[in-house]
């Protein structure tokens, strides 16, 4: 059997960015990641330039457009266009390219990369022992980052509570439009019930719509979809692919690490609620992962500090973040005309949104300068939350 220091399993941004921390430290790393490589991952593929500026070696070469501009509809009713003062917000990416280039990097740093491998099984008695389909490896230390599924990660015990939404993305093949914008445009639409977003991602070849809405409308993500193509006049559009894929959201105190194993990325659930994005927590938290594991590799506790290092770096972020899609979110359902006119008339909101995905503000200090609104919004969460539990318990008792 195969030893090592660490084993990550999952190869997305998550487990490249923990193997290659791992390695450059020179801690014996191996990935293994299922799938035959490189693979597509239905995404966006909107990398915030907060992302980018965590990683230590430059994106460009898989950068199929640099987005300073989006533009916001409801419904399908009228749009309104707002530009990023300071330069592009975020960088568009087809997934399978970039997620090679943060493995390329892991290997580089001296993990060893072993694709096509799913592991089906997970010994932690003692040291960690993983089994794939004619392979074993053991190590002191595990990371999980296999994506929203986790299905290590349940093997580990771990990620238990979490709750989830549904997103749908499909690739057409075509350029952007032109419609006179110079510059590559993102466009988000809102007004789904009760709350979520369409959104078309402009790359290089591809046009990537997609939509998100809570877990109970996933049934009605693709016709949602076919529906928003359609209005913009894409419904003739060649699609390259189509595919659905959950997103984890963690709300805080969750299980994500044991003595020997921590989650990171989709598989701790560290996704916002109010864009939904993912990359930049998944990148976040393979470095805190990588750093927990390399202080128990040197003997200095174990990885449970991982999931305090979480709570203490991106929770807050996550809470902010939920704080904000709740105010957003219930002025809109209330008043999504009048909100449009608002919204499009205050500079504060584009600016406070554009600063935080160029990583210049935080939706923690954001949601601090709304004042009170957000103390409401937090009262609110509570009690939801508090409901949400205590209808969930007959059911938790009822099991066997
Ligand atoms: C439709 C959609 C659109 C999105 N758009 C955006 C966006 O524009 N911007 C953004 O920031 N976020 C977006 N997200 C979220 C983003 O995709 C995730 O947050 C991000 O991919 C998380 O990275 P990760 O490394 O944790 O997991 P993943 O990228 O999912 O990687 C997990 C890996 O683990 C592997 N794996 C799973 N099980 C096993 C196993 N048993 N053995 C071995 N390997 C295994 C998988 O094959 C996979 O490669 C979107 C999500 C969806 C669903």
């Amino acid at each position: 059997m195969r030893a090592f220091d660490a084993i990550v399993v999952g190869a997305g941004p998550a487990g490249s960015t923990a193997a290659r921390e791992l390695a450059a430290a020179g801690a014996r790393t191996l990935v293994v990641e299922r799938a035959a490589w490189p693979r597509y991952k239905a995404c966006g593929g909107g990398i915030p330039l907060r992302a980018e500026r965590m990683l230590a070696f430059p994106i460009d070469g898989v950068v199929e457009a640099s987005v300073s501009r989006i533009e916001v509809s409801a419904g399908g009713g009228a749009a309104f266009a707002k530009r990023s003062p300071r330069g592009p917000f975020a960088r568009m990416v087809m997934r399978d390219r970039f997620d090679a280039l943060l493995a390329e990097h892991a290997e580089r740093a001296g993990a060893e990369l072993r694709t096509g491998t799913q592991v089906r099984g997970l010994d932690l008695d003692g040291r960690v022992r993983i089994r794939a389909d004619g392979f074993e490896a053991e190590a002191e230390t595990l990371i999980c980052a296999d994506g929203a599924h986790s299905p290590v990660g349940r093997m580990a015990g771990l990620g238990a509570g979490i709750a989830e939404c549904a997103a749908w993305e499909v690739e057409l093949r075509g350029r952007p439009r032109a419609r006179g914008v110079a510059e590559a445009t993102a466009l988000i639409d809102f007004g789904y019930e009760p709350r979520g977003y369409a959104w078309l991602f402009p790359k290089a070849e591809r046009l990537s719509i997609g939509i998100v809405l809570p877990r109970e409308r996933a049934g009605d993500m693709k016709a949602l979809v076919e529906r928003y193509r359609a209005r913009l006049g894409l419904a003739d559009a060649e699609t390259a692919i189509a595919r659905g894929h959950k997103i984890r959201l963690r709300r805080g105190g969750e299980p994500i690490a044991g003595e020997r194993t921590a989650l990171a990325g989709d598989a701790a659930g560290l996704a916002d609620e109010f864009t939904e994005e993912g990359i930049s927590y998944a990148i976040h938290s393979g470095r805190l992962a990588a750093r927990a594991a390399l202080r128990a590799l040197g003997g200095d506790g174990d990885l449970r500090r991982y999931q305090a290092s979480v709570e203490a770096e991106i929770q807050p972020e996550l809470t902010a973040a939920r704080i904000i899609a709740c105010m957003f979110y219930g002025v809109l359902r209330r008043a999504p005309g009048p909100w449009l006119f608002a919204a499009e008339r205050t500079p504060f909101l584009w600016s406070s949104l554009f600063a935080v995905q160029r990583g210049e503000s935080s939706y923690a200090r954001e949601a601090q300068r709304t004042g009170p609104l957000a103390a409401v919004a937090a009262a609110v969460l509570r009690r939801r939350d508090a409901r949400e539990r205590a209808a969930a318990l007959p059911r938790r008792r009822a099991r066997p």
